[in-house]
């Protein structure tokens, strides 16, 4: 681990979304990944105490995930930091940005029912405005 990922996450927001993005994880993959083995997250985040003594427990490949979006969390350029799916730099690798679109769309509606009533309910709306800002500029497009 970097001093610099560590000092990164002396941040409250930034262990806020992380926390938050392992939480949804842990939903989507309850889910979607019966029968694969799971454990509490075991990451560099876990390790800086960001998931408390109640680290979300998800499978290895869900947590490979995880691992991957705590760094791109934490060097997070953006500030504010939109929702990543609305961000013009799109740090995340294609196949990661794809499995986390995947992931919070499965998690986002449901996480109102695990306990995160606030931020599902916000992610609902942020997905709904992003929605309506595509489609306006996709019908702008059509009409040049
Ligand atoms: S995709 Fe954009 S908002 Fe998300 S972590 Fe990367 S730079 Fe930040
Ligand atoms: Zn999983």
């Amino acid at each position: 681990m970097t001093d610099r990922f560590a000092a990164r996450l002396g941040d409250k927001q930034v262990r806020d979304d992380i926390r938050l993005v392992a939480a949804f994880a842990a939903i989507y993959c309850r889910g979607n990944h019966h029968g694969r083995e799971r454990a509490p997250l075991v990451s560099e985040a876990s390790a800086l105490g960001v998931y408390g003594r109640k680290a979300p427990v998800m499978c290895e490949e869900c947590a490979e995930h995880i691992r991957y979006a705590e760094k791109r969390r934490a060097y997070c350029p953006k500030d504010p930091k939109p929702f990543c799916a609305h961000c013009d730099t799109h740090c995340y690798k294609p196949d990661e940005s794809e499995w986390q679109r995947q992931m919070m769309r499965y998690a986002g509606p449901r996480s109102v029912f695990h306990g995160y009533a606030i931020p599902g309910i916000k992610h609902a709306l942020e997905a709904r405005k992003w929605r309506k800002a595509m489609a306006a500029r996709s019908s702008n497009t059509e009409g040049r």
